[in-house]
């Protein structure tokens, strides 16, 4: 991992940020320093130099789970909602219904060269894992949670034009989507790692805003709303 937060702040830093601070705080040795720490499980890591100038960079030195080493095992990933609330899943899928210009142009922002088959994709999965019907729901969460149903790889993304694979996760507070109603997203993190065949490149932390509801970057013709409608 080339990024990491900062030792006591919510910021991420590179390799030779994470040097400097170590100088900075008097050590010869960087890995005597408190260490950087994984955006998603928030334990330490340890750096390592780099063979060349730019690929210092940090890693976990220990069998303990965090989901980054998997991105597969992310917790709460392909788990259908133990609890349905009927009344949850009819608001939640009118809200999707009536936002959907907006949520795929949230995605498309978070999630560069979004595919429209890609979009299609994470609405089939939403309704197979029924999303939806989380209790508690908090409708304006949902392109939070849709990026988390699918892995972006390069060969899907539009006119595959993306390099990296994307994955997305929550920090550790999160183990299941229902943690997420709680706070309303407010503390948790939604982290985005790229990764170039399994060796992480680079670490996103999103904002869970809901300020999107008011602008729309990207758009969706008639005839692909319609086909995208028919799978909410
Ligand atoms: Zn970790």
């Amino acid at each position: 991992m080339f990024e990491v937060l900062h030792p006591y702040d919510n910021t991420l830093i590179t390799h030779p940020d994470y040097i400097k601070l170590a100088l900075d705080n008097g050590f010869q040795r960087t890995n005597d320093y408190v260490g950087g720490r994984c955006p998603v499980c928030k334990r330490e890591m340890k750096v390592r130099a780099g063979h060349k100038k730019d690929d210092g960079h940090f890693y976990h030195n220990d069998s303990e789970f965090c989901p980054t080493k998997d991105p597969a095992s992310r917790p709460y990933l392909g788990k259908v909602a133990a609890q349905i609330d009927p009344h949850a899943v009819n608001l939640n899928r009118k809200f999707v219904r009536s936002n959907i210009e907006c949520i795929w142009s949230r995605l498309s922002e978070i999630v560069p060269y979004l595919d429209l088959l890609e979009f299609i994709a994470i609405l089939k999965e939403a309704r197979r894992l029924n999303v939806y019907g989380y209790v508690g729901g908090v409708p304006e969460l949902i392109p939070y949670v849709f990026v988390t149903l699918i892995n972006f790889l390069p060969s899907k993304s539009r006119e595959q034009k993306r390099k990296l694979k994307f994955c997305f996760f929550y920090d550790s507070s999160v183990k299941k989507y229902e943690d997420l109603w709680i706070d309303k997203g407010i503390n948790s993190d939604l982290v985005r790692i790229s990764y170039k065949n399994s060796e992480t490149i680079r670490v996103k932390i999103f904002d869970m805003e809901y300020q999107y509801l008011s602008r729309q970057k990207f758009r969706l013709s008639e005839k692909q709303k319609n086909w995208v409608l028919d799978e909410v």
